[in-house]
Order: C-alpha cells, then structure tokens, then sequence
C-alpha cells in the first residue's frame, strides 16, 4: 500500500510538473516570438525612418551593423535592390513572396516561413514605403529557440531539482498517510483517531473482534466443561487424530496405561503405552472397525473400546475408552473357585450322610449302634447346614444385597450378648471368656456385627488351648472404636496369616472340621468388617495366640 501511495504521489507530480514545463515552455516561446516580432517592428520603423533621410545609402551604411535581422529592399516590380545577407545580384524577383505581396497590396504583410535565399526559418515584416517600394525587415526564429534553449538548460536543472524535491515530499507524505494506519491498535479499533474514511472499517473490525472473543470465551467455555466432565471420569478417555496422534488424553487413561503425567496433545499414541492389543485397536480403527478387546498394564487388565470417529465418510479420529476390569476378572475368578470349592465342601458330608443312611436302610448296623449313626448324620447334616447358610451370607455379602437399616450399636453389649450365647461352649471347652473397655457406639447392622463377634469369638474358642482365654475389649481410639477379639490358643503360623480371609482357607483342614468350621467365617468377618467400613488388623505368634483388631468408623447418623 505504501508502494503504491508513493508510486500514485511521485507519477502525479511529475506529470503535473511535465505539463507545466510544457506549457510553460509554450507560453515562454509564445513570449519571445511576441518580443522579437515587437522588436523587429521597431527596428524596422528606425530603419523606414533612416531610409526616407539617406534613401539607400543609408541601407549600404548599415549593412554591417545589424548582424541579429535582415533587411531587404524591393523595388515596385519585386526586383531586389538591396539585401544585407545576400547578393543582389543572385536574389530573385521578390514580387511573389507572401509578406511583400500583401505589403504592395495592403501596406503591410507579415509571414513566418522558411527563406528560400538563406534557408532557416524567418519571420517576415515588409512596410510598403511611401515610394512604393517594400522594406522588408526579418529575423531568423532561430533566435527565439536559441533564447528558449538558454534558458531550457536552466528550466531542466529545475526539472531535476523538483522532481528530487518530488520524491522526497512523495515520501515523506507516504509515511506520513500510512503511519497512522500503521499505528491502528487493532485490539481497540473504536479507540483509534484516525481518517474518518476508516471509520466504517474500524467499526466492522470491532464488531468481528467482539464475536470473535465471544467466540473463543465460549470455545474455552466448552473446552473446560469437556475436561471437566473427562478427568472426573472414572474410565480412561483417549481422542486421537487421522494419524494417530493424542488430541487429549484424561487423567484415568494415563494412569491406566502407566504414561506418566507428561504433556500427550500431539505426540503418537504410541508414546503413552507400547502395548500389541493397543496398537492393533488403534490400527483397525484407524481403518474405520471398531473393536473391543482386553489389554493389561501393569497388574492390572483394562477392557479397551476403540472406535473410529467418521466425518463425510472419512476416518476422521479415534475415541478409546479404558475400563478398570481387574476386580471384576479378580471376582470373576474367585467366584468359579468358590462355586467349585462349594460344591468339593458339600459333596464330603453327604457322602458321608448318603453312607451311614444307605448302611441303616440296609439294616447293616446292629441295633445298639443305630443311635450313634444317627447322631454322625445329624452331625454332618448340621454341618452342612452351617456350610449352606455361611455359603448364602456370603453371596448376600457378596451382592451387597442386605439392605438393611443402619442402627447405633454399643459395642459392648453386642460383645457381653455374644460371650452370654457363647457361654456353654465355652465352658466345655474350658475357655473363660471376658469383656472389658470404656466401650462405644457404631452405625451399624446389628446382626451383622452379631454375626462378625460369633465368628471372631468363636475362633477364639475353636482354636484355643485347654484352660485359655478369650479377651473381647472395646476401646476409643482416634481412629474409631476398636474392637479386639484375643485369644490364648494355637496362634496361626506368620506364612498363613495373609491368606486366613480367602474362602475356605484353613490352616489345619481336619482340625477345622474337627470343630465345625466351613473355612468361610473369616471371610464372612472381612466383608462385614468392609460394609461398615472398617478396617481389620491380625497379630498372632504361633502357640501364644491371636488377636484380631477390627477398628469402626465414629459413629456419625449418616447412610454409608
Ligand atoms: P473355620 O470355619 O475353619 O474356622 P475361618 O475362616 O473362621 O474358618 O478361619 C480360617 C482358618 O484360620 C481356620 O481354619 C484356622 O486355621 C485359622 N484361624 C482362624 N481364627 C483363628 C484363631 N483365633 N486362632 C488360630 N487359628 C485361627
């Protein structure tokens, strides 16, 4: 723009500065041919003057004088009879020429033509004298050019002086135009005072500006409610590009595919993870499939989703989506044992049961011993109740299906009601049972936490020694409210420890069964420990005793 405002400046001032050269050129050249013509009148009105007194003597007299004009003399019938240029003799007759013609005839004639006698351009004048003949007096125009290139050169040298002074002004008046335009702050178009011309711009530019900046506010508006919504996601959520390359990443998929908290926009998805299953989800999607497949990172297993995002039937993008399946393959797993260590449980007692019936039916036990068989049967179908009801707790535990109605519980009275129920038991055994602490209250279930003292009680009494003890205590702690159940008994040796919550673990199988156990009570006391949200602590040195710490929540009225 700058260029061409110059440009535009420069072209108009020379072609201004051109024509009045031009013009003033003609008007010079109008001026001098007007001043010789004057002139030559004057000295041709001398010279009529100097005729009439000295006739043509006077002529010879002055012939050398005039160097500048010519003067001529005709006689009436066109003979030359005096020239101060050229011979006489050699001239022609001058009768025809135009400005001695029209001087016979009108008394004066003028003419500018080119001479025939001396060949450069003349200006005539002729004056038909009072004799009759014709006094001619001229001047060559070469006169007025030679006057006008004298002063041509002078014209020229003030030709290149404007014409620099030209392009300099052209400049200095570019800048000073564009600098205002230069100097538009185009974040605050109204606040500019600049041409008025610009005004309609400037308005346009402010009102883009402002839909532009709504625009982006609402765009980042967008884009924080869209990362909001991500990273509170709990499944992992990765976008990528045509190429495969991260457009956003949230914070459970890094953690998923263990990349670290680095920066993924615009890096390959390969820098996240190098997994076969991930590179092949991506890859088919990449090509417009979907699939779905399960991958691991780490230790754990993720089901990962890949879908190909498709704009005017183009694969424009990828979506991945990751979901934590570990606990759900882990519970899968625990489940199939347990459906098949059930079934290895309840399959021992009724063969024994379908044993001892099958002998009775055949009358093959004498009748003394009849009694006994019965009892064993009683005993293992007792067992097997035992079993069957601790197998259906656990699945209601299991399915959190125990909708039931959280109470406050004082611990301690739940502790004295259960050592009261446990009280015979114990004494055959010949365990003495205490309960002691400043106590506490618990939001909870009661016949849960009834069913979580049996089970820890029990043990205690099950896994003791002759003459031991059980000790329940209810303590305040800042933590919580703590329970302990400790034992004098057989202590579990440190390498069992870990595992005694798993279903149907049991340190000594045959003493276990021996005393009744189905192997899940512990298992019963971790779920119940866990839907009241607290947390379940073991000691146990072997052939010393247990003692196992369950520590609740405060009691705060509020659902859990
Ligand atoms: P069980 O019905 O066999 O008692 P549990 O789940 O209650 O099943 O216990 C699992 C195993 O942990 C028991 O078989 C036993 O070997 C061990 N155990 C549990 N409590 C005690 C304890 N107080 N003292 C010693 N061993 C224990």
């Amino acid at each position: 723009m700058k260029r061409k405002i110059f440009r535009s400046m420069l072209l108009l001032s020379l072609v201004t500065l051109f024509l009045s050269v031009a013009l003033l050129s003609i008007v010079l050249y109008q001026q001098l041919a007007d001043d010789m013509k004057r002139e030559l009148r004057n000295q041709a009105a001398y010279v009529t003057a100097g005729y009439y007194e000295g006739d043509i003597e006077y002529l010879e007299a002055i012939r050398g004088a005039d160097r500048e004009s010519r003067i001529t003399l005709v006689d009436r019938d066109g003979t030359v009879l005096f020239d101060n240029r050229a011979d006489v003799a050699t001239m022609d007759n001058h009768r025809d020429r135009p400005e001695i013609a029209e001087a016979f005839s009108e008394g004066e004639g003028e003419t500018i033509r080119q001479s025939d006698t001396v060949g450069t351009q003349y200006y005539y004048l002729a004056t038909r004298l009072v004799d009759g003949r014709v006094l001619r007096v001229s001047s060559s125009s070469d006169s007025v050019t030679d006057a006008l290139t004298s002063s041509g050169v002078v014209i020229v040298m003030i030709l290149i002086l404007m014409i620099c002074l030209a392009i300099l002004l052209a400049r200095f008046e570019t800048r000073r135009i564009v600098k205002p335009i230069n100097q538009i702050d185009l974040e605050k178009p109204m606040k500019n005072k600049v041409y008025d011309e610009l005004a309609p711009l400037l308005i346009r530019i402010h009102r883009l500006h402002d839909s532009v900046e709504e625009q982006m506010q609402e765009l980042a508006e967008r884009n924080k409610h869209f990362s909001e919504i991500t990273e509170s996601m709990e499944e992992g959520l990765v976008i990528l590009d045509e190429i495969g390359h991260v457009v956003s990443a949230n914070p459970s998929a890094l953690t998923f595919l263990e990349s670290g908290d680095g920066e993924y926009a615009g890096r390959h998805f390969s820098t996240m993870n190098r997994s076969l299953s991930l590179r092949n989800a991506v890859e088919a999607a990449l090509l417009g499939n979907s699939s779905e497949t399960v991958m691991t990172a780490g230790n754990r297993s993720f089901q990962l989703r890949a879908n190909p995002v498709t704009r005017h039937g183009e694969v424009s993008g990828v979506i991945l989506l990751l979901l934590d399946v570990t606990e759900k393959q882990k519970s899968e797993l625990q489940r199939r044992e347990f459906t098949a260590n059930v079934s290895h449980e309840l399959k021992t007692p009724l063969t024994a049961i379908s044993g001892y019936a099958e002998l009775l039916k055949n009358r093959m036990v004498p009748g003394d011993e009849a009694a006994d068989f019965a009892g064993r049967i009683f005993e293992e179908a007792s067992g097997l109740i035992a079993l069957v009801e601790d197998v259906i707790r656990l699945s209601q535990l299991d399915e959190r299906s125990v909708p039931e109605p959280l109470e406050e519980v004082d611990l301690l009275m739940a502790a004295r009601s259960v050592m009261a129920r446990l009280a015979s038991k114990a004494k055959q055994a010949n365990i003495e049972m205490t309960v002691d602490g400043s106590g506490g209250l618990i939001l909870a279930v009661p016949h849960l936490i009834e069913e979580l003292l049996i089970n820890l009680c029990d043990n205690g009494i099950k896994y003791n020694k002759e003459g031991g003890s059980v000790d329940i205590s209810v303590e305040q702690v800042p933590t919580g409210i703590r329970l302990i159940v400790a034992d004098t008994g057989i202590g579990i040796p440190a390498e069992h420890q870990e595992r005694i919550f798993e279903r149907f673990y049991r340190v000594d199988q045959s003493h276990s069964k021996e005393t009744g156990g189905t192997g899940l009570g512990l298992s019963i006391v971790k779920h119940i420990a866990a839907y009241h949200k607290a947390t379940i602590e073991l000691t146990s040195l072997e052939g010393q005793g247990t003692s196992i710490a369950v520590t609740f929540p405060i009691a705060i009225k509020k659902s859990l």
